[in-house]
């Protein structure tokens, strides 16, 4: 790498004076999967982003994984047996059999079925939990898993193209030793998976940037704090469109020093969702490779143990430079700006850089709008005060997340400001029927409808592309946009293709739920949560097989480039096989996980009463958990 430029914009620090010890999973299978023709959701992304991780010779500086899959007793720590169970045994031949289960399971448009969905999910769970186990037992200062990231996947439901929630099945993991856990997401939808999991325990503080607004899935508003032991422990921060590298750098940093100040989390789980990033295919957001990546050095910079996570992310060019960049700020390696050659680097046409930049799109984020928000986010963290652990007392709040009535209002006006060209607003739409006690489903159509949307199909939303509807009246007009419509084609009549730039607009297989707004806060309860007041996490862990996985985490070799590889490859062990596309790329292996047999050294017997047990809602018995995967290493 002679002329290594150092990242310029922003100024991504490299923190190189703290190094760390990265451990980063890849399975060489995952680009192998793929969704139906025209889905956006590519998981060739990842080999793409992986070849240039190897091209730029970051193996030099971390350790390599092939995790193992995660079995079906690991997904079910989360998921209901019967939804998994389900992902297990629909193929595209016998789906049709299996019509009224799609339908449960929110499996078919969004979320297709397709040959090796549940080796996908296995493949994706499994690099998150070994990722968060590495964390547990202190193998590594920071595990990256750009195959996970899949927030949008509920306890029984497939959602926004993510089938299995790999990220709270590594956060459940992360519990077992850790007594809070901070999730950031930086995705362009709201991370509303992981939200829901945790939004009764203040185990796992959720903070999710999204755009909000006419957008899928439609929830993560300001207000929305969480709720019982859990209550401001969920942070929202709603965005408009076009966020620029500056605008967002504004507002995600001093949140996130609000956050460690008042929460201080013994373990980060960030979600990089490559989607927010400028030309994204389905985002709206006009964040550069630097910007985007800024957020990875500034959470790096509080030297917590961190779960680095991939996501959405639609612009697969795009998306594999800002993660081989991300990785990159991870180890602390200056990378030049010039792309190396790889096996895909006819993607990179025609600058053939390591560059996402931004564009001339307008910012819709006013100054004052971001000041407003970011002022009453940080006015709810401090209502945490500064010792989470402790149980804090009920103190008489402010309705709306810590706003008064006249600041609400100033936010309204500056929603309606901002939001000439949409007919109703969700927070306006919210102002209008929070008073209601109950929201029938009736109102979820109302709102679709004075949004010019219809639904099909009982109650789950088609998918409705707002951004077309916007279209019209924007002033920007970056790429075109269009519609997938239910059927799976879009509303042109185009299928969505492979390669293009061009917006799809995002799609909504879920069904909106409306906070009930009150002054009794607690009756601030999304419909999802369950009857008894949790997300339904108590039958989760009830699961016999759930609380085992065995630490099979093969250390991986690595390879060099130049070298006649094929052949070498070719008589390496099983083991190996997961290096194969960068060696593919010309190479040769060279070992550099060391601790391979502390790896694998899984039978051991170990102390459960150190462990931090897990949050009451989710009623986890730690004894039952033994944990294989630890080693001897208890976090006191
Ligand atoms: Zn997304």
């Amino acid at each position: 790498m002679g002329d290594a430029v150092k990242p310029q914009l922003g100024s991504v620090a490299l923190n190189e004076s703290s190094p760390r010890k990265v451990a980063y999973f890849y399975d060489s299978d995952i680009g192998n999967y793929a969704y139906v023709t025209g889905h956006p959701m590519k998981p060739h992304r990842i080999r793409l982003a992986h070849s240039l991780i190897m091209q730029y010779n970051l193996y030099q500086k971390m350790e390599i994984y092939r995790a193992k899959p995660a079995s079906r007793g690991e997904m079910t720590q989360f998921h209901t047996d019967d939804y998994i169970d389900f992902l297990q045994k629909v193929t595209p031949d016998n789906m049709d059999s299996y019509m009224r289960e799609q339908g449960k399971y929110n499996v078919g448009d969004d979320c297709p079925v397709f040959d090796g969905l549940f080796e996908f999910c296995g493949i994706s769970a499994g690099g998150s939990m070994e990722g968060a186990a590495r964390l547990n037992r202190q193998k590594c200062d920071i595990a990256v898993n750009w195959a996970g990231g899949l927030h949008h996947a509920k306890k029984c439901e497939a959602s926004g193209f993510c089938y299995v929630n790999d990220i709270v099945l590594g956060i459940l993991e992360l519990l077992r030793f850790m007594k809070r856990v901070l999730y950031i997401d930086i995705d362009v939808h709201h991370g509303d998976g992981v939200e829901e999991a945790f939004y009764t325990t203040d185990r796992v503080m959720t903070v999710s940037f999204h755009k909000y607004g006419e957008y899928f899935p439609g929830t993560g508003e300001l207000r929305d704090i969480g709720i019982g032991q859990g209550k401001n422990y969920s942070v929202n921060f709603p965005l408009r469109d076009g966020i620029t590298d500056e605008s967002y750098k504004s507002i995600f940093e001093p949140v996130i020093e609000n956050v460690m100040k008042y929460y201080q989390p013994d373990a980060v789980v960030l979600q990089c969702g490559g989607d927010s990033l400028s030309g994204d295919r389905l985002g709206c957001f006009n964040l550069s490779m630097d910007g985007h990546a800024n957020c990875v050095s500034y959470v790096k910079s509080f030297g917590l143990p961190t779960l680095v996570l991939g996501g959405g992310g639609y612009t697969m060019r795009n998306v594999a430079r800002t993660w081989a960049f991300e990785t990159g700020v991870l180890v602390g390696q200056d990378m030049d700006r010039s792309l190396p050659y790889n096996e895909y680097y006819e993607y990179y046409a025609p600058d053939f850089e390591l560059n996402v930049r931004s564009s001339n799109m307008e910012n819709s984020n006013s100054r004052e709008y971001l000041d407003k928000i970011t002022a009453a986010v940080i006015d709810n963290l401090r209502q945490t005060g500064s010792a989470p652990s402790v149980q804090m007392q009920d103190v008489p709040r402010k309705p709306f997340g810590g706003m008064t009535d006249e600041e609400e209002a100033e936010l309204d006006d500056l929603d309606e400001d901002e939001n000439k060209d949409v007919r109703m607003t969700e927070h306006r739409w919210d102002k209008q029927i929070e008073n209601g006690a109950e929201f029938e489903p009736s109102e979820d159509d109302e709102m679709a409808s004075a949004n010019g949307a219809t639904r099909t199909n009982g109650k789950k939303r088609n998918f409705t592309d707002f951004k077309a509807q916007d279209e019209a009246t924007r002033s920007t007009n970056i790429s075109p946009q269009h519609a997938l419509a239910s059927n799976g084609k879009d509303e042109t009549g185009s299928d969505a293709n492979d390669d293009t730039i061009e917006d799809i607009g995002t799609t909504e297989g879920q069904e909106k739920t409306e906070p009930v707004e009150g002054d009794k806060e607690d009756a601030a309860e999304k419909p999802q949560v369950d009857a008894d007041g949790d997300v339904g996490m108590a039958d989760v862990v009830a699961s016999d097989e759930a609380n085992i996985k065995k630490e099979e985490v093969e250390a991986v070799s690595v390879t060099k480039p130049d070298e006649d590889t094929e052949k070498t490859l070719e008589e390496k062990p099983p083991a190996l096989k997961a290096v194969k596309d960068s060696a593919d790329a010309g190479a040769n292996q060279e070992s550099v996980a060391e601790d391979t047999a502390a790896a694998k050294d899984v039978d051991k017997p170990v102390e459960t009463e150190d462990k931090q047990p897990a949050p009451e809602a989710m009623e986890v018995d730690v004894k039952e958990k033994l944990d294989e995967r630890a080693d001897d290493k208890d976090v006191s």
